[in-house]
């Protein structure tokens, strides 16, 4: 019996090892260590075969893994980390592009005038903030909200692809132009991309035009209604 466990515990570890390393098929179990974090060993069959370091990580283990970070240029000029905020367990993500003065200052996505009209987007859909899950590209504020730069999306992209992973939305909406670009690897223009889903790591992902657009061009709203209407057919 001791043995069959360990077989099988071990077949499995193996199987979620070569789905990580083939990047195929995201579950929600991964390594734990991928986070620096341990547990206390103990002498059970299980944690012998190593299953027991194969846990869901939650968005605390990231926001620890993140820490006080330093790894990309933008940490000198932060007030705070934003990391995200809202429901760990989110049928709905958002993901903007970085925070601006508002939101460095409060360590919250989207508390400015783009936030407020994210709100009222999010209400219109017949939900509440705090039932969607929201972040962005860069958690820490570009000096004068200048456009994120590769280095900085390079260093930073891990732990939105791991806060994706460890709520496993039904359907991410990428806000503008960079969250789109960087989530789905293309150049593409927004308007091009925007008004159909697409797929990340099998996760619907519907690309729409980013709310501060929408207060520079209000035109716009129209096609971010339509955007969110077929979302909310999905969720
Ligand atoms: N714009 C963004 O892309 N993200 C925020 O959090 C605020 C404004």
């Amino acid at each position: 019996m001791r043995d069959e466990l360990l077989e099988l515990t071990g077949a499995l570890k193996d199987h979620i090892l070569s789905e990580k390393e083939s990047g195929s098929g995201m579950s929600r179990l991964y390594l734990k260590g991928d986070l620096a974090t341990s547990s206390p060993a103990s002498a059970d069959p299980a944690r012998e075969s190593g299953l027991m370091s194969v846990l869901p990580v939650t968005l605390e283990d990231i926001r620890a893994e993140l820490g006080e970070c330093t790894r990309c240029k933008l940490h000198g000029g932060r007030s705070h980390i934003v990391f995200g905020e809202g429901n760990p367990h989110a049928d709905l993500i958002f993901v903007g592009e970085a925070p601006g003065g508002d939101e460095d200052r409060q360590g919250r996505p989207f508390v400015g005038r783009a936030g407020q009209l994210l709100t009222d987007i999010i209400k219109a859909m017949g939900l509440e903030r705090d039932a969607v899950y929201i972040c962005n590209i860069l958690k820490c504020r570009p000096p004068g909200n200048r456009n994120p730069e590769p280095d900085e999306i390079t260093a930073c992209e891990p732990f939105l692809v791991r806060q994706l992973q460890s709520i496993q939305p039904r359907v991410i909406c990428a806000l503008g132009k960079f969250a789109a670009q960087t989530l789905l690897k293309t150049d593409t223009a927004i308007s091009l991309l925007r008004g159909r889903f697409h797929s990340y790591q099998g996760i619907r992902l519907m690309p729409t035009y980013h709310p501060a657009y929408l207060l520079r061009n209000p035109g716009a709203k129209k096609q971010v209604w339509e955007d969110v209407q077929m979302i909310m057919k999905e969720i």
